[in-house]
């Protein structure tokens, strides 16, 4: 059983460029939130901070942290490595604080079936149609037409792993998606009712996969 004292668990997934780092960003502005630093090999964008948005590694320091059991969860996406070490979580939920997960499916999946005795919400992010994600794409990774190619590609299969998670929401105006997803962490920490119909969002993705 979590305890009542302890952070919750809340990870966001989506298909790249649905939105998801950038909801993590503007949840962590909430009370007592605290965003999840992830391991990539991947190179950084022209935006990201080392340290703040990713640990930037090499893949020999990465297989290293996954023989030393460092990980909580790891996966391979797009070619690279992605991984949260375990300690800096751990700490941060006993000590009251909530942790922000921006992960894919894979690594969903592993701390879901991790069942650790702390409480866990997962939110899966879609965009409200291909032709929005691919301008959201083609704009965040503007020199690279390969890289929108791929992930536009990768769409239809990361699609199908919406049935996992808890809540699924589309980012068509991000503050009213923002407000629905702290809406819904808030309902769901204080037992609250919940706003949710699983039923507009299977339509959602039906109409995003045909
Ligand atoms: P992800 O982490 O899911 O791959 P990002 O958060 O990087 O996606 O968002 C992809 C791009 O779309 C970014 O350039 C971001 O600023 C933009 N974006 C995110 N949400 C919205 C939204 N609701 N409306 C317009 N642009 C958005
Ligand atoms: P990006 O390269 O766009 O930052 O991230 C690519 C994908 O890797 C996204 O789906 C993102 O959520 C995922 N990702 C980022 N960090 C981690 C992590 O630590 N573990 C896992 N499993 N996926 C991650």
């Amino acid at each position: 059983m979590p305890s009542e004292t302890d952070g919750v668990m809340i990870v966001l997934s989506s298909p790249s460029g649905a939105g998801k780092t950038t909801l993590v960003k503007m949840l962590s502005n909430m009370d007592n939130f605290d965003v999840s630093i992830s391991h990539t090999t991947r190179q950084p964008r022209l935006n990201e901070i080392s340290n703040k948005d990713y640990y930037f590694v090499g893949e020999d320091q990465f297989r290293r942290l996954i023989k030393n059991e460092e990980f909580l969860e790891y996966a391979k996406v797009y070619n690279n490595f992605y991984g949260t070490t375990r300690t800096p979580v751990i700490d941060k939920l006993n000590k009251g604080k909530n942790v922000l997960f921006d992960i894919d499916w894979q690594g969903a999946d592993q701390i879901k079936n991790k069942n650790l005795d702390y409480k866990l919400i997962t939110f899966f992010i879609l965009p409200p149609s291909k032709k929005v994600l691919f301008d959201r794409l083609s704009n965040r990774d503007m020199k690279d037409k390969l890289i929108v190619d791929e992930r536009m590609k990768q769409f239809d299969r990361d699609v199908l792993h919406w049935i996992n998670y808890d809540y699924v929401v589309i980012n068509d105006d991000l503050q009213k998606c923002y407000k629905k997803i702290s809406n819904l962490i808030n309902a769901e920490v204080s037992n609250g009712s919940k706003d949710y119909d699983k039923e507009f969002i299977r339509n959602h993705v039906e109409k995003l996969i045909s």
